[in-house]
């Protein structure tokens, strides 16, 4: 749909352009980069941020969970109040981009650039904070924690009630299939799916390599569950509806002559309609009984429904649209489909409306890949657009 290119405009544009920190925007986001933490144990991430928000002038800083970090700053002039959200954590996934700083902790990286939203946003915080007095109403910096791990670190600052004025919340997520420094605008209703979960042991019996009669191989079990899982989507979704049967974990055996006594999977389930979510949830439950049974196998299945899905708010939606086109130009704005992942910012609509938007980085690897990685150029164009909805919002 986009061609692949770096077409960052740098139009001249408001006055404020000249306050973000570019050079700190990079410099923060190598760091966070560099010292990646996974969902929950965002410990020197949040240290971070919280330095880094201690220095600008007019900010308050909350901790409303233990490793979230909110800044406010409430303008010279009464009015709304509005929300940004940045998510801060990284995934367990060994990083393989060669960057020069690459993540030093084995096994954690910022495959989602997660990293970039805590600059952007920090970048944002810093441009702001420079215009108190020019701003009618209160802007809330939200660094969140854990958006990766369900339950996911959204509800956990919800339920402290530290967001409880909150008029209106916006989020941005880097997305590496579109040109570097492109706003996304995702559509108005569902933006992204919703997101379930389940985690199996399928329980056989271990035996000799050589004496299979003897055991229940739980190997062959849980590949047949693989196979039978896939004609889900293929066989008893209606053709035109979206759902995703993932199964991103298979782990069973230890020794190539032993038949393993069980076998895990962990999948990952995205649908957009509750009926659908439904169907998949029914099927995945019944294949995974009877297919047991059928070889005499037992099993223990924890099934979670995640995320709901990010509902768009139509009026500030297109607000947002018309941000992002006064920020970096129309040419760098386009209407993106849906999203496919998930998100737990969904969860903020339960305050206030709710719109998420994207940021083009260019290259092409997908989000979570272990080489993903991000054009830095496209981070100042983020900023620009965060700072304009802002604006906008409390000045509508
Ligand atoms: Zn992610
Ligand atoms: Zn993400």
């Amino acid at each position: 749909m986009h061609a692949q290119g770096n077409q960052v405009t740098n139009a001249t544009g408001p006055a404020w352009v000249k306050n973000i920190p570019t050079d700190d925007l990079i410099k923060w986001r190598r760091h966070i980069h560099e010292n990646a933490e996974v969902s929950f144990k965002e410990e020197s991430t949040s240290e971070y941020v919280e330095s880094i928000l201690k220095g600008f002038n007019n900010i308050k800083i909350l901790k409303p969970a233990k490793t979230s970090v909110v800044g406010i700053l409430k303008g010279a002039k009464p009015g709304k109040t509005v929300a940004f959200r940045a998510d801060m954590d990284a995934l367990p996934v060994q990083e393989e981009t060669g960057l020069a700083f690459a993540s030093k902790n084995e096994n954690i990286s910022h495959a989602c650039g997660h990293d970039a939203h805590t600059a952007m946003l920090l970048a944002t915080a810093a441009t702001l904070s420079k215009m108190k007095d020019q701003i009618k109403g209160t802007v809330y910096f939200i660094f969140q924690h854990a958006e990766e791990q369900a339950p996911g670190g959204a509800k956990d600052i919800i339920k402290s009630g530290a967001l409880k004025d909150v008029n209106a919340f916006f989020g941005m997520h880097v997305l590496p299939n579109f040109p570097a420094g492109h706003i996304g605008i995702l559509p108005d209703g569902a933006a992204s799916t919703m997101s379930d979960e389940f985690s199996l042991t399928v329980i056989g019996k271990g035996s000799h390599g050589s004496m299979p009669h003897l055991g229940i191989d739980p190997i062959v079990i849980a590949a047949e569950i693989v196979n039978a899982l896939q004609t889900i989507v293929s066989r008893n979704v209606p053709p035109g509806e979206m759902a995703v049967v993932t199964i991103g974990k298979f782990q069973a055996g230890n020794a190539p002559n032993v038949i393993a006594d069980k076998a895990e999977l962990g999948a990952t389930i995205r649908t957009t309609s509750d009926a659908t979510r439904k169907l998949v949830e029914t099927r995945i439950k019944s294949l995974i009984d009877n297919i047991t049974k059928g070889y005499g196998a037992t099993y223990n299945l924890d099934y979670k429904n995640n995320y709901p899905a990010v509902q768009n708010d139509p009026a500030l939606n297109k607000m947002a649209k018309n941000s992002a086109v006064s920020a970096v130009g129309k040419s760098n704005v386009f209407d993106a489909p849906m999203m496919t992942a998930s998100e737990d910012f969904s969860y903020y609509k339960q305050i206030a409306p709710e719109v998420f938007l994207t940021l083009g980085v260019g290259n092409g690897v997908a989000n979570h890949n272990p080489a993903f990685n991000l054009d830095e150029k496209a981070l100042q164009n983020g900023v620009k657009v965060q700072v304009q909805i802002i604006l906008d919002y409390l000045n509508q």
